[in-house]
């Protein structure tokens, strides 16, 4: 079984080393020269283009920045679906739009080439781990057939529906991870400039109502003032839009989204865009002229 993986990055990266290390032959193609050498180096092959991956291919993975980098490389010149052939499955590991996925999902079907939807959570801890979940939607047989790689980059492993469903659930899934984060921020800058210790208003949360993937995992990492970019803000304000755009299609209204996207805005105006998504709390930690370290 001969797989490509285009977009070897934070997320894309760690997942195709694991593939390489349970042992299936990977070809890499990536924009950043550095990116491919992390992959060459434990046995990857590589090539000029999306379209020689996709020739040399049985099943081609994505994990790309957003809708413009998936669509460019899939439809685009020297892309995925100028070197797809009979046979060959495209997986887009991605966060994207659903409408995107079902369009991209339409325009493979017509060269008979099966594609699934198949965005990750998890992170970069999980993606390195092997641990991530893997949300997917489209045909069952084709999900079914691509467990086995599934099951080297995830733990667990969902089929939410019909093309586009993964990237739904996915959506869903973020904009309450942020929602979640943000709420956590101005909890804990309360309970600080009230005078009580970060360390311990943290272990009590975490045991109790309050409690959130936010507080368990992502505050360990954030109260450092560490802001390199795992997940960078810039993506996560994508998956936000993404996330409203279908709350417009579908007339839900998203009150906490909308909040929080303005927020968002408001980090990237002051140049955050690159850092850590979690560096939205700097924005509050400027205005209190308070740093929370725990
Ligand atoms: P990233 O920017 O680290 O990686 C994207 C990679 O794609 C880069 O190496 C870039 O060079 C490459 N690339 C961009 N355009 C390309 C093109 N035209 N051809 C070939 N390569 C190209 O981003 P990431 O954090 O790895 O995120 C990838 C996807 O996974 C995004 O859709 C993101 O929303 C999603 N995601 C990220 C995280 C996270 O924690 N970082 C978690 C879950 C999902």
């Amino acid at each position: 079984m001969k797989l490509g993986f285009i977009g070897v990055g934070n997320m894309g990266g760690p997942m195709c080393r694991n593939l390489i290390k349970k042992d299936f032959q990977v070809a890499v193609y990536d924009l950043n020269p550095e990116a491919v050498a992390r992959c060459t180096k434990l046995g990857a092959t590589t090539a000029k283009s999306a379209q020689e991956i996709a020739a040399q291919s049985d099943v081609v993975f994505t994990s790309l920045p957003g809708p413009a980098e998936i669509e460019a490389v899939a439809l685009g010149k020297g892309g995925i679906l100028e070197g797809a052939h009979p046979g060959m499955v495209y997986v887009d590991l991605s966060t994207d739009s659903p409408s995107l996925a079902r369009r991209l999902a339409a325009e493979f079907d017509k060269r008979g080439i099966p594609m699934l939807d198949a965005p990750v959570s998890g992170g970069v801890t999980g993606a390195e781990a092997g641990t991530v979940s893997v949300i997917v939607g489209g045909p069952k047989e084709v999900y079914d057939q691509v467990m086995p790689m599934f099951q080297a980059i995830g733990k667990n492993v969902y089929h939410m529906g019909d093309h586009g469903a993964g990237c739904i659930a996915k959506l869903v899934n973020n904009m309450l991870s942020f929602i979640n984060f943000s709420a956590l921020s101005e909890g804990m800058m309360l309970g600080v400039k009230a005078g009580v210790d970060p360390k311990k208003l943290l272990d009590v949360i975490s045991t109790s109502s309050g409690n959130s993937n936010a507080v368990t995992k992502i505050s360990r990492k954030v109260f450092t003032g560490n802001y390199k970019a795992e997940f960078a803000l810039d993506l996560a304000h994508k998956d936000l839009r993404l996330a409203l755009q279908l709350g417009d299609e579908q007339g839900v209204p998203l009150m906490f989204g909308g909040l929080l996207v303005n927020l968002m805005r408001n980090a990237r105006a002051k140049g955050f865009g690159t850092l850590d998504s979690s560096a939205m709390m700097r924005l509050l930690e400027e205005a209190m002229q308070t740093q929370i370290r725990a």
